[in-house]
C-alpha cells in the first residue's frame, strides 16, 4: 500500500535543472508520486527527454526552456502554473579554481547561476504560493561543500553557502503562510556535472569517493531525488529551515 504522506496527486511542482542529473531524477520521481511537473532548464533537448519519460510513465509534464539567471523568463514560467505546491530549485553549475587564481567574472557567473538563480525561483514561487493561498514546499540544492570547503571550491561553495542562508531566512519569513523551505546538501553524485575526462579517470575518482563512504559507494541522482520527494511531500510536514545531507556518511578529510 502506498504511504499517503508521499502522495502528490493533484499537486503542481516546478523543477529547475530538470534536463539532467539530480533535477531530472527529481522531476521523474515527483511525477511518479502524482504531481504535475513543470520542468525548466537551459537544455531544451534534455527537457523534452525528461518530459517524454514522465509522459511515458503516465504523468503530466510541461517544459520551460530558460536561463534561471533571467528573472523575467523565470517569472513568466512560474506564473504560468495556475497554482504551485512545490518548487525544487536544482539548476546549477560547477566551477573549480584556486582562491589565488579566481577572477571576478568566475565569482559573478557562479553566484549568478547557483545563488541568484535559486533566489529568483524562490521569490517567484513563494509569491505565487502566497497569492493563491496554497501551502507549499520549497526545496533548494546546496552541497556538502558548504560543510567542508575543499580545494578549488571557493566560488561554488560560497554560492551554496548563500543558498543555505536563503533557505534558513526564507523559512522564517514564509512559515506563517504554510510554506516550508529546506535545502538538500548532497555528497558526490554520479551526474554529468561530476563526469571525468575518460572512463579510467572516472573509475579512479569514484573508487576514491566510494572508499570515503561507510556505504562503500558513490551516490546516484535517484538517491537525492528521494530526499527531494521527502521534503516536497507531507512526509516532512514539520520540517522547515533544515539542511538535509544525503552524502553516504562521507566526512571530507581536508
Ligand atoms: P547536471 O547534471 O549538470 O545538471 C544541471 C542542470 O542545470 C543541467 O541541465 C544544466 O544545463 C542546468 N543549468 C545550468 N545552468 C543553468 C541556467 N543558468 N539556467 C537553467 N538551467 C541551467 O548537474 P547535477 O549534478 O544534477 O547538479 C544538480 C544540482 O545539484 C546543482 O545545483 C549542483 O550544484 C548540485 N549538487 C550536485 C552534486 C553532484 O555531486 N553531482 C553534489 C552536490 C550538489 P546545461 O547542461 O545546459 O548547462
Amino acid at each position: 500500500m502506498p504511504v499517503t504522506a508521499y502522495d502528490l496527486t493533484g499537486r503542481t511542482a516546478f523543477v529547475t535543472g530538470a534536463a539532467s542529473g539530480i533535477g531530472r531524477a527529481s522531476a521523474l520521481l515527483l511525477a511518479e508520486a502524482g504531481a504535475t511537473v513543470h520542468c525548466a532548464d537551459l537544455d531544451t533537448a534534455g527537457l523534452h527527454e525528461t518530459a517524454g519519460q514522465i509522459k511515458d510513465g503516465g504523468g503530466t509534464a510541461h517544459i520551460h526552456p530558460l536561463d534561471v539567471t533571467d528573472r523575467s523568463d523565470l517569472r513568466q514560467a512560474v506564473t504560468s502554473c495556475t497554482r504551485l505546491n512545490v518548487l525544487a530549485a536544482i539548476a546549477g553549475i560547477m566551477h573549480n579554481s584556486p582562491v589565488l587564481e579566481t577572477r571576478d567574472e568566475d565569482l559573478d557567473r557562479v553566484m549568478s547561476v547557483n545563488f541568484k538563480g535559486v533566489l529568483y525561483a524562490c521569490q517567484e514561487a513563494a509569491r505565487l504560493m502566497i497569492a493563491r493561498g496554497s501551502r507549499g514546499s520549497i526545496v533548494t540544492m546546496a552541497s556538502g561543500a558548504v560543510d567542508t570547503g575543499g580545494p578549488g571550491l571557493l566560488c561554488y561553495g560560497a554560492a551554496k553557502a548563500a543558498v543555505v542562508q536563503l533557505t534558513k531566512t526564507l523559512a522564517t519569513e514564509v512559515g506563517r503562510y504554510g510554506i516550508r523551505v529546506n535545502a538538500v546538501a548532497p555528497g558526490w553524485i554520479r551526474t554529468p556535472m561530476t563526469e571525468r575526462p575518460d572512463d579510467e579517470a572516472q573509475a579512479r575518482y569514484e573508487a576514491v569517493m566510494a572508499r570515503m563512504s561507510p556505504l562503500g559507494r558513490v551516490g546516484d541522482p535517484e538517491d537525492i531525488a528521494h530526499t527531494v520527494l521527502y521534503l516536497a511531500s507531507d512526509a516532512s510536514s514539520f520540517t522547515t529551515g533544515q539542511i538535509v545531507r544525503p552524502n553516504g556518511g562521507v566526512a571530507m578529510p581536508w
